[in-house]
């Protein structure tokens, strides 16, 4: 099993910015944002580059428009993974390989404007460790999913004692140090803009306007954003075992409280009540009980990942690798993939 985690990795440069970009199925935008970027990059004066797409297992031609694109361009890195493990764990994949004195994750869509990234590189400048996106405006994303993400990082701020910003995604730029102490954290269900939050250092927001999609779909489903977001909540609070303890109690206490008065009624010689009482009772207890192995559940699922000790991605090719990755450990993973 290969993992880049395991390549020593030590050509660091501290004037290149390395630019981490998850790819799944984007083979409409993918040229687009290249130029976008390219553009932002050539414009950085001082400071050279690497862009390094992750191709998070594409089933659409994607890998062959990367390959066009390193084909005339040495600074522009693939890693294929072996499969689709998703958007966190793509993301890791980048970082892991990226050498650059700052780090910066975007998506490929143009969600996030590559524009924002030399503001962000200029408060790097003057000494920030991170400098996060917060996204003021969101265009061409449905109420529902505004919603729902709106609600979900109001609750996570409520239940995390970490102050992890809201309305902040992963598009950021992070300090080598940063990086490094990211690249030591190896959490399987990965909650990557809270570990970022975690990790502390001088850290620093810029607000943005989120634009549309440039081609293409979004690639979270209802069910991937719950399950990021129980990610999320799992992985700085241990909140939701508490209010389960609290619904055992509450709920212990509303029967304390009715048991005795039907105690009382069969003193006072009031007959048996009908089956709805009995039907809600039992309802009401049964429900209590499964959300809370849910949420016990929820935590167990998790332990069970982190103990299978798996690496949290497999590589299947990297093109244009310079010789650093070459020579790690008698491995060369260096394998120029050509479709
Ligand atoms: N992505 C990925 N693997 C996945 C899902 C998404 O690498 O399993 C990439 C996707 O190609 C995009 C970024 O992650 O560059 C963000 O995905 P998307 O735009 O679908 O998310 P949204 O912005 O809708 O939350
Ligand atoms: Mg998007």
């Amino acid at each position: 099993m290969v993992g880049l985690s395991d390549v020593v990795n030590d050509g660091t440069q501290d004037n290149l910015i390395s630019i981490v970009v998850p790819i799944y199925n984007e083979e409409d935008g993918i040229q687009a944002f290249y130029d976008r970027t390219k553009a932002v990059l050539a414009s950085l004066e001082g400071l050279s580059h690497e862009i390094i797409f992750v191709d998070d297992g594409s089933h659409d031609s994607s890998l062959q428009r990367l390959n066009d694109i390193t084909a005339c361009d040495p600074h522009v890195k693939i890693v294929k993974l072996s499969r689709n493990f998703g958007h966190q764990i793509a993301i890791t994949a980048g970082i892991d390989l990226a050498r650059g004195g700052a780090v910066v994750v975007i998506d490929a869509d143009l969600q996030d404007p590559p524009e924002v990234m030399s503001v962000f590189v200029d408060k790097w400048m003057r000494g920030y460790d991170v400098v996060y996106g917060v996204r003021e405006k969101r265009e061409g994303e449905s109420a529902m999913k505004l919603w729902t993400a709106s609600l979900f990082y109001r609750f996570l701020k409520s239940v995390v004692s970490l102050d992890i910003p809201v309305d902040v995604g992963d598009f950021r730029l992070m300090s080598r140090r940063v990086v490094n102490q990211l690249k030591e954290i190896r959490e399987r269900d990965r909650f990557i803009r809270g570990l970022v939050s975690w990790i502390g250092f001088n850290q620093i927001g810029v607000i943005y306007q989120r634009e549309s999609r440039y081609a293409g779909e979004t690639k979270f489903s209802y069910a991937k954003m719950l399950k990021f977001a129980l990610d999320g909540i799992t992985s700085f609070s241990s909140m939701p075992l508490r209010v389960a303890t609290i619904l055992g109690y509450g709920t212990s206490l509303v029967a304390l409280v009715y048991a005795c008065v039907v105690l009382i009624q069969k003193f006072m010689g009031v007959t048996v009540q009908g089956w709805a009482t009995i039907m809600m009772g039992i309802l009401f207890l049964g429900g209590i009980q499964l959300i809370c192995l849910g949420i016990i559940g929820e935590y167990i699922g998790r332990i069970f990942n982190e103990t299978k000790g798996r690496p949290l991605y497999i590589v299947e090719a990297v093109v244009n690798q310079d010789n650093s990755l070459q020579s790690t450990r008698g491995r060369n993973m260096t394998t120029v993939f050509r479709s």
